[in-house]
């Protein structure tokens, strides 16, 4: 369903009352974000002047954007001729949905099942895929490229530095990961490779001549192998924009360019944005200063800071001070936090929101009692009413969750994770998507390699026999199926061969093909794997996820750039269908609101990272991430503070259990703001009889929490 079908004819705006900004959808927004969201409308065919909405934490800055984009459609803007740009999928799906239900009711339909689509709504990365797709022939692309995600892209240049000898030097050439970030760097910040090496990563500085050859060669292999990786993905959509008949084509597709979290973009992502609006006509982007938490992937806060004056006039700027999140204490805590920044964001952001529960510094002896503590607490605000959805637990790593998920689990507290290891990331799941990209992309050599060797008695040899074939020839498939195997797995071969054909079969049914790669792989899992039953589940499932996407190639882009975090992360808007605590990585809270919300480890060394505290930038940054964090509860909030656990020291004197101090941004001159709570010297019952099965737990989780530390 898109929201054009629910509209009346666009000829006929007057059909819409509702869309009066005094009308019942939009009095409940109060005159700041009203003027934000009317902002311009009614300018005529030469639309708006650009839109700046520049606010702190819960004011409304994302409600005010969707109630924009459903104003301007009641006014008769076109809406597939709107560009969304949020942060994230989830954060994306959500936009969608909040926009649909201001639609719905101000055109007084009964509410739908299920959310409207708007039909150009997405992240950077994922809507750059679809244009460049749509506009490759233009810009001498093949359109049937692939997307490597992270680790393709790592595992490519590991085979380049390998090819170019530079593995093998006197000194240790820089890590696969390390070449990557540094590359990505370069990209995103725009900036020279020399300036990169010595601001960011000053220990590989003198790598500078062999890190350009590895990049030029890692530049001319993704030609070759029409592969694109998520930087490109930028790079080439900002390429593309530099062309003016090009700009002109997919500037032409859009009236109105809206952007959420703008403090987050990057360079790159700024020049994306004037290519489309170079004059600023129907831009609108949304952010908040004290919410930068990405610059460690290159984002530029000035983006946000300059960009009213990037324009002549200037665009139009509104600021939004009610927050309308979270209680009166909770705010003060957070603004108590943020006030001892370096670099002030002054800004008057107040609510009269009144108390349900001071904001908590919870003092626990050590990680297991954090664990206990925090899964005792959930259960007791479910008891009070607040299902666990709307209930979280955030942490710095992905890591630090390890101790609570093993409780949970002993609970049988269900829950959801984000921001954490991805079911994608386990072998055989990344054996079916390779099937699926090698016949999208025949020339994509990771993938290729990767699926031919899943057939029976094809090694690393003839698979890369076969790829050097196919890369060389104008028709691969024709090659593929000339190869002959040896003998021995003709029949091996000739099952693999037509998986490969009917997939390549213009016209086959998309998601029908994943089921049949799904029956060819599921002998090959038997023979492959001794624990074949939970990793069918696993394939079943993504069988399941396809349904969402409407072609193999979404699919697979989607999947590359943006990958569900957990299983039950596609179970569509609104949620999952079995209520689930939240455990989140700060950087995947972003924009996210709950109830109760529960922060763990913060203590030095956890929050700041003790892998960011090279310079004040990066310390800054982490009083950020502890605002963005706080910032997400409405009514309850605890920080955590266990006492006590495992880090890695020096080899020499290995893994022991230090003194953890509180987190720095958390100073003796705030902590009024805050109750104390020290659960160990509570009556017992709360957390203090432990079963044996949790120690002996625990015992396990300690190894884990370590591995977190090297
Ligand atoms: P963040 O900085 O975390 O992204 P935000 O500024 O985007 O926050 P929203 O998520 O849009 O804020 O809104 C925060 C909460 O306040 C939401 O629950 C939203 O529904 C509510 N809210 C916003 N404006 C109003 C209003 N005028 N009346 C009532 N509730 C509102
Ligand atoms: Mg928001």
């Amino acid at each position: 369903m898109t929201i054009s079908s629910l509209l009346p004819a666009p000829a006929a705006p007057a059909a819409a009352p509702a869309a009066e900004p005094g009308s019942a959808v939009f009095r409940h927004l109060n005159d700041a974000q009203r003027r934000a969201a009317g902002y311009g409308i009614g300018a005529g065919k030469a639309g708006h002047g650009p839109l700046l909405v520049i606010a702190g934490a819960g004011s409304g800055k994302t409600l005010t954007l969707a109630a924009r984009v459903a104003r301007l459609v009641l006014a008769g803007a076109d809406p597939s001729r709107i560009l969304m740009l949020t942060f994230s999928r989830r954060a994306a799906a959500e936009m969608e949905r909040r926009v649909g239900q201001v639609l719905h009711e101000a055109l007084g339909l009964a509410p739908l099942r299920g959310a409207p689509r708007l039909a150009w709504c997405g992240t950077f990365h994922a809507i750059g895929a679809r244009l460049l797709r749509g506009h490759a022939a233009q810009i001498g692309l093949d359109a049937s490229f692939t997307v490597d995600d992270r680790g393709e892209s790592e595992d490519l240049l590991h085979v380049l530095r390998q090819r170019l000898g530079l593995a093998a030097t006197r000194k240790r050439f820089p890590q696969k990961s390390t070449c990557l970030a540094i590359y990505s760097r370069v990209v995103n910040s725009q900036a020279g490779l020399r300036e990169v090496l010595a601001s960011v990563f000053p220990w590989c500085g003198d790598w500078h001549e062999e890190l350009k050859q590895l990049f030029a060669a890692y530049a001319d292999e993704k030609q070759a192998q029409r592969v694109l990786d998520f930087d490109d993905l930028l790079v080439w959509w900002a390429a593309a924009l530099a062309e003016p008949a090009v700009a002109a084509a997919m500037a032409g597709r859009f009236d109105h360019v809206l952007v959420d979290e703008y403090q987050d973009t990057n360079r790159l992502q700024a020049e994306i944005l004037f290519g489309l609006k170079p004059d600023g006509r129907g831009l609108t982007v949304v952010g908040d200063d004290a919410q930068a938490i990405y610059s460690f992937r290159a984002a530029e806060v000035r983006n946000i800071l300059d960009f009213a004056d990037r324009f002549t006039p200037p665009a139009e700027v509104v600021t939004l001070e009610r927050n309308y999140r979270s209680t009166v204490p909770l705010l003060a805590a957070s603004n108590a936090v943020i006030a001892l920044a370096a670099e002030r964001h002054a800004k008057t952001l107040w609510s009269d929101a009144p108390m349900v529960e001071p904001p908590a510094i919870v003092w626990v002896a050590g990680e297991s009692e954090q664990a206990a503590w925090v899964a005792d607490r959930v259960l007791q605000l479910r008891e009070t009413g607040i299902v666990l959805k709307s209930q979280a637990v955030l942490f710095r790593a992905a890591q630090h969750s390890a101790a609570l998920e093993l409780e949970l689990a002993r609970r049988d507290i269900p829950f959801v994770k984000y921001g954490g290891l991805r079911f994608l990331d386990s072998a055989h799941v990344k054996d079916v998507l390779a099937v699926l990209r090698f016949a999208a992309n025949p020339r994509g050599e990771r993938a290729g390699l990767r699926a031919l060797q899943l057939v029976p008695g094809i090694g690393p040899a003839s698979a890369a026999r076969l790829m050097a074939q196919m890369a060389g020839v104008a028709d691969p498939e024709a090659a593929l199926r000339a190869f002959q195997p040896t003998a021995s797995n003709a029949s091996g071969w000739r099952d693999f061969a037509d998986v490969f054909a009917a997939l390549r079969r213009p016209g086959s049914a998309w998601p029908d093909e994943i089921g049949a790669v799904e029956r060819w792989y599921r002998p090959q899992l038997e023979r492959l794997h001794d624990d074949a039953a939970p990793r069918a589940a696993d394939i079943a499932h993504l069988v399941r996820l396809t349904a969402g996407y409407p072609s193999r190639e979404s699919f697979l882009t989607e999947l590359a750039l943006d990958p569900p975090a957990a299983t039950s992360d596609e179970s569509g808007p609104g949620g999952h269908d079995e209520d689930s605590l939240i455990l989140s990585t700060i950087h995947s809270a972003k924009g996210q609101e709950w109830i109760a919300v529960s922060v763990l480890n913060v203590v030095d060394g956890c929050i700041p990272s003790d892998m960011a505290t090279g310079n004040v930038a990066e310390i800054e940054e982490e009083r950020r991430l502890l605002y963005v964090a706080m910032t997400r509860a409405r009514h309850h909030l605890h920080l955590l503070v266990p006492q006590r656990f495992y880090v890695t020291q020096q080899a020499a004197y290995g893994d022991r259990h230090v003194y953890a101090a509180i987190s720095r941004f958390l100073p003796e001159s705030i902590r009024d703001r805050f109750v104390h709570l020290t659960p160990g010297e509570e009556a017992e019952g709360e957390c203090g009889a432990r079963d044996e099965l949790t120690a002996a737990a625990m015992h396990d989780v300690g190894a884990r929490v370590r591995s977190a530390w090297r």
